[in-house]
């Protein structure tokens, strides 16, 4: 049997006034920010869901219910360190994450390196294995209208080596 395995995510969170912008755990300044039970970390959130997908293991939701008050305003990228355990407990280890983010405000090109590098430490891989791209919507939609922002992730994933 092919000893890989693959997973895709996706998330969408409202954009409202009063919130901290934070994708892939980088605070970005923006006037709006996202609505959620934690620090809402839309790109995050997806790369999770898609780690969790590619074992069958069901959605953060399951892990981090929002009904929760411990998760309250809680750091996703602690969170994502938990579901990177969850998966290594399996035997399991992130080959490669590709991932897109929706927004058409503000610009996310000069703040992806910083991204990559946040959510590769978090990961324990290189920044190379782990793909971030920004898009608008081309204001079509939810996104397009700035009402939310959204994020798609397909995560690969190999055995852990026997010496890791
Ligand atoms: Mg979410």
């Amino acid at each position: 049997m092919l000893q890989i395995r693959i997973g895709n995510g996706y998330d969408i969170h409202r954009l409202v006034p009063g919130r901290p912008l934070i994708l892939g755990g980088l605070f970005i300044e923006h006037e709006l920010g996202l609505l959620g039970h934690s620090d809402a970390d839309v790109l995050t959130h997806a790369i999770m869901d898609a780690m969790l997908g590619a074992l069958s293991l069901g959605d953060i939701g399951l892990y981090f219910p929002p009904t929760d008050p411990q998760w309250e305003g809680a750091d996703s990228l602690k969170l994502l360190v938990q579901v990177k355990g969850l998966i290594r407990d399996r035997g399991w280890q992130v080959g490669n994450i590709d991932s897109v983010v929706v927004a058409e405000r503000p610009k996310l090109k000069p703040h992806i390196a910083a991204m990559r590098d946040r959510l590769a430490t978090a990961l324990e891989i290189q920044p190379d294995q782990v793909g971030v791209k920004a898009t608008t919507n081309e204001q079509l939609g939810p996104e397009g209208r700035e009402e939310g922002i959204a994020a798609y992730a397909v995560v690969l994933l190999c055995p852990l080596d026997a010496n890791d």
